[in-house]
């Protein structure tokens, strides 16, 4: 079952020289995407040293991957993590690291198949994450399905919790209805304040360009509504 597939039971279990290698000493060209084809298995046994938070930058429902290669270029320092649900999207993108690697690049991001909406907690301690991207979103227009929204109060609460204090959450949207869905939930929600001047935001600027589907909107003349907030 395509839906179905191994999550840890804490981030205790998440050993993340599996997807930074290069910075622990290992093999830099072997994958663990916890797809079918790249598998992973969690347990126990973890070195603590490897369990350790690294990542700075999260990119939920990461699609083809095209935001995560822009901020790792970008932002060499940092770590950035590719979240995706789909197995065979996950596994491009993951061969695309693989193949950028072996060019010597692309050491600072790492990609995996999972459920956000499900298991965030374990993977990141709380106030470790920089940023959370979530790039043009699936917009569950069906009034029944606005609870498969990746933007709600109860998981808005979640990317608060998981944020370090002043980290940043940006969403973008070429629907409209969706942005306001976005705007209204974030500038009710009480650990959030907008920011205003985005303009001074260089990863706010990578966004409108970089995915998959802001390039599409891009191609078809579409608009393209952004939030950023910070956590306060
Ligand atoms: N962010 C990418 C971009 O801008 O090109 C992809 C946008 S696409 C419209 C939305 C993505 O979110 C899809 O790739 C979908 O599989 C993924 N997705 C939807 N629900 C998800 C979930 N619960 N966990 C992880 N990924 C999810």
């Amino acid at each position: 079952n395509e839906t179905l597939f191994p999550y840890p039971l804490n981030y205790n279990q998440v050993d993340w020289s599996l997807h930074y290698p290069k910075k622990f000493g290992k093999d830099p060209l072997k994958l663990y995407l916890n797809t079918l084809e790249y598998p992973i298995s969690y347990d126990d046994q973890v070195n603590p040293e490897c369990s350790q938070s690294i990542v700075d930058f999260l990119d939920i429902g990461c699609g083809f991957g095209g935001l995560c290669f822009a901020l790792s270029q970008n932002y060499p320092d940092k770590y950035t993590f590719g979240m995706e649900i789909r197995g065979k999207v996950v596994n491009f993108v993951g061969e695309k690291i693989r193949a950028l690697r072996n060019e010597g690049e692309a050491h600072n991001v790492s990609v995996i198949r999972t459920n956000t909406m499900r298991h965030l907690p374990q993977y990141f301690r709380k106030n470790s994450l920089e940023k959370i991207f979530i790039c043009f979103p699936d917009p569950h227009f069906k009034k029944k399905n606005y609870r498969r929204r990746i933007v709600n109060s109860g998981l808005l609460s979640e990317y608060a919790y998981l944020l370090k204090p002043n980290g940043r959450i940006y969403c973008i949207t070429d629907v409209e209805e969706l942005h306001n869905w976005h705007v209204q939930h974030l500038e009710k929600h009480r650990m959030f304040k907008r920011v205003q001047d985005v303009e001074e935001d260089s990863a706010a600027k990578l966004i409108w360009n970089s995915t998959e589907e802001g390039k599409k909107v891009e191609r078809n003349k579409g608009s393209k509504f952004i939030i950023v907030c910070e956590k306060v």
